[in-house]
């Protein structure tokens, strides 16, 4: 694998930017190795400046559901584009967009839109403190929320990739109101709204918990949630950037649900809402405030448009599109037998070099780091690029092919014989 523009690109990029990079886990220092720099992508394919082609499962970290550089997104993004980029009014798109996510999530019947999914988790919670007049919120270890102050205490994704889940430039003080539970424990749920329940605004899930590589809920731990924050009057917010569209995990009937990612079909978009009730507090109906220069923004609204359009219009689309997900699974499971975890929901999976289940951060932490590493490399060296983590979740598009798939099982048979 020939990496020699992109070595060249890194050094000229990190003169300039932390780590040469915007957003740190894409500078996979954490695997010892110069990332590539993209020139292009289509379909199940992304492509660096060395002319190396790769089978994607990072998906843009998640939104790239239909594949890159879908036709018709295209299409309509060219048309959005030639009537201007910006308006800073309102226009008919954000409704149509809140139109379609409606229909997929009833649950949402007040929205907001906003840019990214940090966005959408910290305006959430802004409305449940505004709304319960409480101060206190509960997440989970391992669970990332984005990077706002209050949700950065104990996160996942990068912030657990490079060994600080919980941010210097966190006041003690925003810190305090930050209660972290491990994922999946109940019982210490419940103890601290015995404790403190009066003093609790929210919890905040990701109902599939996507940042700690993937760990699903246990089968009582989402109702069991929807039970507590009831009884305490407490509102139950759902964090769907990641696991949202993909899966159907509503059952809860959250107070509220962010969404990200996907919705915004590879333009920056995001999206809080939830109760009419809690809701109508939003600026300028009622008194908390919120507010973006480019939120709604006519080209993010088009590709969410068209992008959750054709999941709607396409016969089977999440069925055929899961399916596709086990066969991958299953086969990286008969390659690894006992000597990994490949979690799936629907089209998301991840791997865990361990013999061990994993049910919450401990336990992903304990999974073996160095192999994964290696694993790493070597997918990479064979044309499989997978995120830089085991702290990460991988995705499935619908542009992935029988070949794609079959090309990503003989590698990894490949790096099995190798790693083992
Ligand atoms: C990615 C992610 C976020 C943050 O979204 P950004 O658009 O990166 O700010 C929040 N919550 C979850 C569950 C995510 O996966």
């Amino acid at each position: 694998m020939n990496l020699e523009k992109s070595d060249a690109a890194f050094i000229r990029a990190k003169k300039l930017m932390p780590g040469g990079v915007n957003s740190p886990v894409r500078s996979f220092s954490n695997v010892d190795c110069t990332p590539p720099f993209i020139s292009h992508a289509k379909g199940s394919h992304i492509f660096d400046i060395d002319g190396n082609d790769y089978v994607d499962y990072v998906g843009s970290w998640g939104p790239m559901i239909l594949g890159h550089a879908h036709e018709q997104v295209v299409d309509a993004l060219k048309k959005a584009v030639e009537r201007g980029t910006s308006y800073g009014a309102p226009t008919e798109l954000e409704t149509r967009l809140a139109e379609i996510v409606q229909k997929i999530y009833p649950s949402m019947e007040v929205m907001r839109m906003v840019n990214s999914g940090t966005e959408a988790t910290m305006s959430a919670l802004r409305v449940a403190r505004g709304f319960t007049g409480r101060d206190k919120i509960v997440k989970f270890i391992g669970c990332y929320h984005g990077h706002s102050d209050s949700l950065l205490v104990n996160a996942g994704s990068g912030a657990a990739t490079f060994g600080e889940p919980s941010s210097p430039g966190v006041t003690e003080n925003i810190a305090q109101d930050t209660i972290a539970l491990p994922y999946n424990d109940i019982a210490a749920v419940e103890k601290i709204f015995a404790e403190c329940g009066e003093k609790i605004a929210c919890v905040i899930v990701e109902p599939i918990a996507g940042n700690m590589g993937l760990v699903l809920p246990e089968n009582n731990f989402l109702p069991a949630l929807r039970e507590v924050t009831k009884k305490y009057g407490a509102l139950l917010i759902f964090d769907e950037v990641m696991c949202g569209f993909r899966n159907n995990v509503q059952a809860q009937k959250p107070d509220l649900t962010c969404l990200g990612k996907v919705i915004g079909g590879g333009l920056p978009c995001a999206c809080y809402g939830g109760k009419a009730e809690i809701m109508r507090n939003v600026s300028p109906d009622g008194k908390i405030y919120q507010a973006g220069t480019l939120s709604g923004n006519p080209l993010a609204m088009t590709a969410g448009i068209e992008t959750l359009q054709i999941l709607i219009d396409t016969p089977n689309f999440i069925e055929n599109l899961n399916a596709k997900t086990s066969k991958l699974v299953e086969g990286l499971k008969n390659i690894f037998c006992a000597n990994a975890q490949v979690p799936q929901a629907g089209s998301m999976f991840s791997i865990f070099f361990t013999n061990k289940k994993v049910t919450n951060y401990a336990d992903a932490t304990a999974a073996n780091q160095e192999k994964f590493k290696r694993w790493f490399i070597k997918m990479l060296e064979r044309g499989i690029y997978l995120a830089p983590s085991q702290f990460e979740t991988l995705f499935v598009s619908a542009a992935h092919t029988d070949a794609d798939i079959e090309k990503t099982l003989a590698a990894a048979k490949i790096a099995c014989k190798e790693l083992l």
